[in-house]
């Protein structure tokens, strides 16, 4: 990573003349109105950010950053996966009563109600977070460490749920849930690329990993919840991540999404009691 820099570069140059050139556009399953392409970048014009050698630290900076928006889009395209599939719910009937009415699609749509607001509570939590600790540079304050594990927590677990409901969401509408027309097609696509671009769920499995074991940050995390939480259920996943830390390598990484799972969804449900 080292000689990366970081440049600023405007669309223009002084002349007048265009930046860069566009190679091509891609067709890609969502996001279509921000444009993706490849760029040629020849005898172009840019500032450099920072000294030579803070790129890829500046970068990392950027992606705290964007994690947390990301995680934020990804509430927002679960509530709206859930209004428009309750908005159905209430107007299909089947078996002679609207489908929102026969118990089980009832229960699931409580059940999927309490866990868009434990990834609100999540979300915002990194929110609140970012807020206090963007301005710092290392040496970092523990906050900041703090921080970066629920950011990846957030990250990972919104995302996983946006794409999780979307999928939901298609099958409440049934077989016209497949049709571009009914819409529910746009939010599972959205909602697919929510999960890869910022960091795969596997990086911010072995990102929350790293700032786990070298920075103590679930200690900092499970202090954090203890106003809220139960605390036999503290107690019993911080015993659960010491034991995980102490893995041999290999093992450590390749058995870690259950307990990150496990640890996204518990830090989302006591966030979501803090809000309540
Ligand atoms: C629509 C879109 C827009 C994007 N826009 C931008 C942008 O503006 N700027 C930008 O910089 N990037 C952008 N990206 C890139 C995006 O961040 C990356 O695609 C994403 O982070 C995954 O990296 P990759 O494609 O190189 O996957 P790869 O690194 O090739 O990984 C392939 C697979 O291997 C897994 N993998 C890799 N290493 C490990 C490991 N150690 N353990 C376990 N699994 C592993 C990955 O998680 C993934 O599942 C964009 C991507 C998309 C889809």
């Amino acid at each position: 990573m080292r000689g990366l820099a970081l440049f600023l570069l405007p669309k223009y140059r002084h002349d007048g003349s265009l930046n860069y050139t566009i190679r091509r556009l891609k067709d890609k399953i969502a996001t279509r109105s921000v444009p993706t392409g490849e760029v040629e970048l020849n005898n172009s014009e840019a500032y450099l950010l920072g000294r030579l050698e803070w790129g890829v630290y500046l970068i990392l900076e950027v992606l705290n950053l964007s994690r947390v928006a990301n995680s934020m889009g990804s509430v927002a395209v679960t509530q709206r996966v859930l209004a428009d599939a309750l908005g159905f719910a209430q107007e299909r009937t089947a078996f002679g009563k609207p489908i929102l009415e026969h118990p089980l699609l009832r229960k699931q749509f409580e059940d999927r109600i309490a866990q868009l607001e434990s990834a609100f509570a999540l979300a915002w939590e990194a929110v609140t977070l970012l807020d206090k600790v963007w301005r710092q540079m290392p040496p970092y304050s523990e906050q900041y460490h703090l921080f970066r594990l629920v950011a990846h927590l957030a990250k990972y677990w919104t995302a996983e749920l946006a794409a999780q409901t979307a999928k939901w969401g298609m099958e409440v509408y049934g077989g016209v849930g497949t049709l571009a027309e009914f819409g529910m097609d746009r939010w599972l696509r959205e909602a697919m690329i929510l999960a890869i671009w910022e960091g795969t769920p596997h990086r911010q499995m072995l990102d929350g990993l790293e700032v786990m074991e070298r920075k103590g940050a679930h200690r900092l995390l499970l202090k954090y919840l203890e106003p809220w939480a139960e605390p036999k259920a503290l107690r019993e996943m911080e015993a659960r991540i010491e034991a995980h830390l102490k893995l041999a390598t290999v093992e450590k990484e390749a058995q870690v999404e259950e307990l990150f799972r496990d640890l996204a969804s518990f830090t989302a449900a006591v966030l979501r009691s803090k809000l309540t």
